[in-house]
């Protein structure tokens, strides 16, 4: 039995021909993967698909295939318009501005605003690529290499490789489903999760060398000198938010870093017990319960004061 809402997706790509995907600015692996797997399936539907992330594709997913067809803005009119691994509609940045209105809206965030006309939420995937591959399964959508790959990218990096608590037996089965469409894990592992530039971790050295420590809490924040410094050409944190995360007793690991628009990224990660979604929901942010971000108005210094006085108190 297929779901109502599978089977109106299915009845929407059906009727579609010119098909618009956008995911989240600072795309991660599920975004990339989410984006490119399902994108991939409606072409071999067919159907014209356009890609679009305003950021456009971090170096780490460009040997995906597919990644060289992703624009950073939309072109002309469409037929339908599905959102993918984001939150709420400001996630994707500026790119629908003078497009329309999101048909689908594809995702496994709680802190889901529902925001289009067809909402595909399931908070108990451990990523959205596993909702997209619960879709080609439901709706005989082809999974060809090139769309395991995809699918398995975001499948590792938003389990971190497995690690996270809300990774299940059938997190496994799902990879291995893909392992078996001829998806090499270890390499997939190794380019989008362990490999990093020397620039990344210069970045990270900027901020290890000022990271701060109180009851459990440890934060630190990158500034646009230590970018230029270590020459690191992204607007993300480089994955540092994780290296705090495996700091022993951390109960709550924030990382801010400063962006050129006058505001601020914060990323939280916490361990089981703390909800730091509820945190980035009160700046306008959202994730989930152990991990979340939030981009916030404001300069470095007082939105890192805002932000851990707000952080410590989940922690008494
Ligand atoms: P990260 O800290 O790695 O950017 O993101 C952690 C989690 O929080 C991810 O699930 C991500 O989608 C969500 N998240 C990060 N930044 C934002 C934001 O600005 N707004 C919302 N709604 N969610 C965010
Ligand atoms: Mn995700």
């Amino acid at each position: 039995m297929i779901s109502e809402d599978i089977q109106e997706f299915g009845d929407l790509i059906n009727r579609a021909q010119r098909i618009l995907l956008i995911s989240h600015i600072r795309p991660d692996g599920d975004a990339v993967g989410s984006l490119l797997g399902l994108g991939l399936m409606l072409e071999e539907l067919g159907k014209e698909v356009n890609l679009v992330l305003e950021d456009g594709v971090p170096l780490v997913f460009h040997h995906l295939t597919g990644a060289d067809k992703v624009y950073q803005e939309p072109a002309g009119v469409y037929d339908l318009i599905v959102v993918v691994d984001s939150s709420d509609i400001d996630r994707i940045g500026s790119v629908l501005d003078e497009h329309g209105e999101p048909d689908v809206n594809i995702d496994h965030h709680p802190t889901n605003t529902q925001f289009a006309k067809l909402n595909l939420v399931r908070e108990s995937a451990v990523a959205t690529v596993e909702i997209i591959y619960d879709l080609a399964l439901a709706l005989s959508l082809p999974i060809n290499l090139p769309i395991a790959e995809a699918l398995l990218t975001g499948l590792l990096t938003d389990s971190l490789g497995f690690r996270t608590s809300n990774s299940t037996a059938r997190t496994l089965r799902i990879a291995a489903e893909l392992m078996d469409r001829g998806a090499n894990l270890q390499v997939l592992y190794r380019k989008a999760m362990l490999e990093k530039s020397l620039a990344a971790v210069r970045y990270w050295g900027q901020g290890l060398s000022r990271i701060q420590s109180e009851d459990g809490l440890i934060w630190t924040s990158l500034t646009l000198k230590d970018r230029e410094i270590a020459d690191y050409s992204g607007r993300d944190d480089a994955d540092l938010v994780n290296i705090l995360s495996r700091i022993k007793d951390t109960a709550v690991c924030v990382v801010f870093v400063e962006q050129t628009d006058g505001k601020v990224k914060v990323s939280w990660r916490s361990r089981p017990g703390y909800d730091v979604a509820e945190i980035a929901t009160q700046f306008g942010g959202g994730g989930h319960k152990p991990a979340a971000g939030a981009e916030i108005k404001g300069d470095l210094k007082r939105v890192q004061e805002e932000v851990i006085e707000a952080t410590r108190k989940i922690l008494t």
